[in-house]
């Protein structure tokens, strides 16, 4: 297990006012930040992102929204950090999402679902380095 995952507070959550709360959620459950920006990606950096997805049928939708308005990226640590970090998140569905996690109480959609969060320590590895330069890593 590493102790690192790659997390994205969504566009949705940035347009909503989310983003402190959710900073502040992130620490107090013990993360601490390693990275973190506020970027706008272009459709092309979305697709990149999200190219394991590239066959599904909500690609486009999921690349539209998510190169729609600003979001930031934040490379988080803690012991176990990527099933820590997607305990953290809840379900990919709002709807099935438990009490307690963010998705339950800032995603609108599923589509519109507030958070990203890595899946593997392989996938956390590339994400992370999608989005930020060792240099950058605090
Ligand atoms: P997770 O973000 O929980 O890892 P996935 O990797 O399965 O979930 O999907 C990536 C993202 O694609 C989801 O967070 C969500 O924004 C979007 N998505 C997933 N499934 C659907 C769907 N059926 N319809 C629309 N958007 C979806
Ligand atoms: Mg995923």
């Amino acid at each position: 297990m590493s102790n690192l995952t790659f997390g994205i507070i969504k566009p949705d959550a940035v347009k909503n006012g989310h983003t402190g709360k959710i900073i502040d959620r992130i620490l107090a459950d013990g993360f601490e930040i390693r990275a973190m920006k506020l970027i706008h990606q272009t459709k092309k950096q979305a697709e990149g992102f999200y190219a394991v997805h590239s066959e599904r049928p909500f690609f486009g939708e999921l690349t539209e929204f998510m190169s729609s308005a600003p979001c930031v990226v934040l490379c988080l640590e803690k012991e176990n950090a990527v099933p820590e970090w997607r305990n953290l998140m809840g379900a990919t569905n709002p709807a099935e999402a438990d009490e307690g996690t963010l998705r339950k109480e800032f995603a609108t959609s599923l589509g519109e679902n507030a958070v990203h969060g890595s899946d593997s320590d392989d996938n956390a590895a590339i994400e992370i380095a999608y989005f930020f330069s060792k240099l950058e890593l605090v």
